[in-house]
């Protein structure tokens, strides 16, 4: 660890760091802002760059950030509207004593949407035929389109609601940087 005489506040996650004396940044942290941010990195957006003490820096560059990830989820679920079956689908039963229980003996689908793939109601029909070995071709095939569609629905519905919260952000980011006012730098116990 670098020796240190003052610590600075993270322009970002807002907590105490210390400061480099030699090149006046901000120490190395993790990312403590979870807030409504899709993509999660394990180092703060504000380490290793100026404290908020010296300057505001980091915050448009942030608001780009979340404005660009904001646009890219936009566009997987206009990509995923268009194209409707890209993803992964997980079934999961229960547990083997609630399958014979419940009538609807299973938990519905799970989309996963880090690993994308082109999708199929395949699964979903060997899934149901497991299920209801008695319902029909045509039945489970009905059903595995419906189960699909609802996750497609789903999932575009994460995603819109991820966009539209990196764009929520913005204005309390926005009065930050216009708040700004330059301070100095706290002094590091000796
Ligand atoms: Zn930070």
């Amino acid at each position: 660890m670098a020796k240190h005489t003052h610590r600075g506040t993270c322009q970002i996650c807002g907590a105490l760091q210390a400061v480099n004396a030699k090149t006046g940044l901000l120490a190395a942290h993790g990312y403590t802002v979870p807030a409504h941010w899709h993509q999660r990195t394990a180092s703060c957006f504000g380490a290793r760059k100026l404290p908020f003490q010296v300057s505001r820096d980091v915050i448009p560059a942030l608001m780009d950030s979340l404005r660009q990830q904001s646009a890219h989820l936009r566009a997987a679920a206009e990509d995923m509207r268009a194209n409707g079956t890209t993803f992964e689908v997980e079934l999961r039963w229960p547990s083997r004593a609630s399958i014979r229980k419940t009538e609807a003996g299973f938990e519905l689908i799970r989309a996963s949407l880090t690993s994308f793939r082109p999708a199929t109601t395949q699964p979903l029909d060997a899934f149901l035929a497991q299920q209801s070995p008695n319902q029909s071709a045509e039945e489970r095939a009905e059903r595995a389109r419906g189960m699909y569609a609802e996750a497609v629905a789903s999932a575009i519905h994460r995603l819109e609601s991820d966009a539209a919260s990196c764009l929520a952000e913005l204005p309390s980011w926005q009065a930050r940087y216009d708040g700004w006012k330059p301070a100095p730098l706290i002094e590091a116990a000796p």
